[in-house]
């Protein structure tokens, strides 16, 4: 891959587009955890097919695994 000189653009070269610091609220593994001392205590739902340690995707009327695809309805409130 020959690289051109001059003429190509680089994204990154100088100018900054918009804010470099993106704030990420996505949940992961480790917001699915709490410890305690050294005790862990899960606040997601986890599977009952897959067992613990495999969480479920929490969505407005329902829980789902997204490795076995089971679906579990929450309560209507
Ligand atoms: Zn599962």
């Amino acid at each position: 891959m020959a690289a051109k000189k001059g003429g190509a653009k680089k994204p990154d070269a100088g100018a900054k587009k918009g804010p470099a610091v993106k704030k990420k609220k996505s949940a992961s593994k480790k917001d699915a955890y709490e410890v305690a001392g050294d005790k862990i205590t899960r606040k997601k739902p986890t599977c009952p097919k897959c067992g613990p340690g495999v969480f479920m995707a929490t969505h407005a009327d329902r829980r789902s695994c997204g490795k076995c695809g089971y679906t579990e309805k929450s309560k209507k409130q």
